[in-house]
């Protein structure tokens, strides 16, 4: 029997960063979503069955908050506060835990989509979806769709347009691409752990494992760290890396045995005391399906910054390809070139030719050269959040992907804003935001650091400045800032974004090296705001109608049943994560 549930606003395929940061946007905007996943935890790549870290814009340090917010840096200060411990296992929980937490979303684990149902030649109606372990099977209806698979097999059986390989050059004029356009990709890895036993360790290769005997073999692959495995043990780049997944799985197990085999056992790597304890079976895949949207996103509008009139998300990682060889080249494993923060428009995330369907992760609109940027997890993330926020726009008013970007566009930025999202180039225009009408006060601020910073709408420190408040030291005091209207004013949600320093990187990674390089985040931010409290005026002094203790969120959102009705609401600061002053980059107040 199919089970046929009642149609869902969206359905999302692919549990992974993107699919995860969709679902839950739509969830959190009005949505009845659905995530589908196939495997048993989400986070694709991410997940403890691959083990990647999630990386983005913050890859590079210049003083500037690069770091990537919304949903990706919840997820990210939770796992610093419950994971301290760095376990896979927690971070696949947290994953779970985010998902499940939200009412209007239904996840579907160990559910492979198998294939759409069409209304006709350009419109998705449903997903059949075979749930595994449970047997069960179903229908899956939709208004809207988005394929966060990465393969996007699904998107493909349904006739989107796609791309695969590396254009030619003069296509979309790209230096960094190669004269011919050809079929190949970047290839697919599999991960290992090793750990410290405290006593000699033998290891015994496999017969069917490769050998590796000098370190002439493994040349330009830096193998001196044993803890956590080698993203250049990369192979199957030139075959299809959909098709061949399995043999290429059993030719990088053959790589991964063998290049362990070399640290152990052909010349002193100093590992005599390790163990492999973990090796991983499910290749991560770097590249398949590009599919096409109104916009292919290309080298240019990377290297010059471009910000997109349409802009709903952004990148930062380098242009990053590899020779298709992979782990059998004689090359660097990979070339990395720098971009500056880069936008990616809304046109690149839905298919040119399926009307009801989004993209997001690295399937997306974009060049094989825009893709070695766009395709690291945290853009994917950002990219995901941006997706479900359209959808819910297109849930409201009836409109197409398409109809959105030309006339709701400049809606779906400000939700992201108002969601913590940034997006270059945006600010919070928000007519509904109240604060941005009151007159702001604080108890004092540093040199530069006003009050009326938290409503200039820019909520993270730019090349144009801080755009935050800073109280004077705390020194045992409490601090405030204060919002203050002409005539009493009915607001039933705050919103405070406090400070947890997004200029440094914050990554939750197995490669003990990168905690041990200059600006990581590794424990909670000491600027967070921990203890606040929000008040209302009462003859003449001041009501708590809030009182927060051990805030580690940099965006909090209070929500008051009634709503308050004053004409001035504080918030007013004892204590912060470590930090001796107080630093707040927005305040939004809403009826
Ligand atoms: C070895 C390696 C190193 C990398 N290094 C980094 C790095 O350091 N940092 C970084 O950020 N990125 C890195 N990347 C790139 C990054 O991991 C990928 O680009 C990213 O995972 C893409 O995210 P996604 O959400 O689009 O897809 P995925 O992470 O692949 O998630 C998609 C999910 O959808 C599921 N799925 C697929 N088909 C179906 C279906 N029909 N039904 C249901 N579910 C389905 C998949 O099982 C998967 O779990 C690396 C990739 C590899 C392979």
């Amino acid at each position: 029997m199919v089970e046929t549930p009642s149609p869902y606003d969206l359905v999302v395929i692919g549990g992974g960063m993107a699919g995860v940061c969709a679902a839950i946007a739509a969830a959190r905007r009005g949505c009845r979503a659905a995530l589908v996943q196939d495997r048993p935890v989400l986070g694709g790549n991410a997940s403890s069955e691959i083990r990647m870290h999630v990386c983005g814009a913050d890859c590079s340090y210049d003083g500037l908050a690069r770091r990537e917010t919304g949903i990706l840096e919840e997820l990210r200060l939770e796992n610093l506060v419950r994971n301290p411990q760095n376990s896979p296992s927690m971070w696949d929980l947290l994953l779970y835990e985010w998902v499940c937490r939200e009412p209007q979303l239904d996840l579907y684990l160990n559910s492979l989509v198998l294939e759409p149902v069409m209304t006709n030649s350009r419109r998705i109606e449903a997903m059949r979806v075979r749930q595994l372990a449970s047997e069960r099977d179903f229908l899956l209806k939709g208004r809207y769709f988005a394929d966060c698979s990465g393969d996007g097999q699904t998107a493909a059986q349904a006739g989107a347009e796609f791309r695969r390989g590396r254009e030619a050059a003069s296509e979309y004029n790209e230096s960094l691409a190669n004269n011919a356009a050809d079929k190949y990709s970047l290839g697919s890895s599999l991960m290992f752990m090793a750990r410290d036993m405290g006593r000699p360790m033998p290891f015994v290769k496999p017969e069917w494992a490769h050998t590796f005997p000098t370190d002439d073999s493994l040349a330009h692959r830096g193998h001196g760290r044993y803890r956590y495995g080698y993203w250049w043990i990369e192979w199957g780049g030139q075959l299809d890396t959909i098709a061949d997944n399995e043999l290429i799985r059993d030719e990088l197990l053959k790589i991964v045995l063998g290049v362990w085999d070399h640290i152990k056992n052909h010349g002193d790597h100093g590992a005599d005391h390790w163990a492999l304890e973990w090796v991983g079976f499910v290749p991560g895949k770097r590249e398949s399906r590009r599919f096409l949207g109104d916009y292919v996103l290309a080298q240019s509008d990377l290297e010059t910054g471009r910000i997109f009139v349409d802009a709903v998300a952004y990148g930062g990682w380098p242009i990053d390809t590899h020779p298709v060889a992979g782990f059998r080249s004689s090359e660097q494993p990979c070339r990395q070139v720098a971009v500056p923060l880069y936008t990616i428009p809304l046109r690149c995330l839905y298919s040119r030719n399926i009307e009801n369907l989004f993209f997001a992760g690295r399937n997306i609109s974009a060049t094989h050269i825009a893709f070695a940027s766009t395709r690291v997890m945290a853009t994917c993330a950002v990219m995901g959040q941006a997706v479900g926020t359209a959808v819910a726009a297109c849930v409201r008013n009836g409109w197409t992907p398409r109809q959105a970007t030309a006339d709701g566009i400049a809606e779906i930025q400000q939700w992201l804003l108002a969601d913590d999202c940034y997006i270059p180039g945006k600010t919070n225009r928000d007519v509904k935001d109240m604060a941005r009408q009151a007159d702001m006060r604080a108890s004092g601020s540093t040199s530069g650091h006003g009050p009326e910073a938290v409503i200039d709408g820019i909520a993270r420190t730019t090349q144009a400045g801080e755009h935050c408040w800073e109280s004077l030291p705390l020194a045992g005091e409490e601090v405030w800032i204060e919002l203050r209207w002409a005539a009493p004013q009915s607001i039933s949600r705050l919103q405070i974004t406090f400070d947890s320093h997004l200029e440094e990187r914050l990554i939750f990674t197995q490669a003990e090296q990168v905690y041990a390089a200059p600006h990581i985040v590794r424990t909670v931010p000491a600027r967070l705001v921990s203890h606040f409290t929000i008040q209302t005026p009462a003859g003449h002094g001041w009501r708590t109608v809030r009182a927060i203790a051990g805030n580690y969120r940099r965006h909090c959102r209070e929500v008051f049943t009634p709503a308050l009705v004053t004409p001035a609401i504080r918030i007013s600061i004892t204590a912060t994560q470590g930090a001796h002053t107080a630093r707040l980059f927005e305040i939004r107040a809403y009826t």
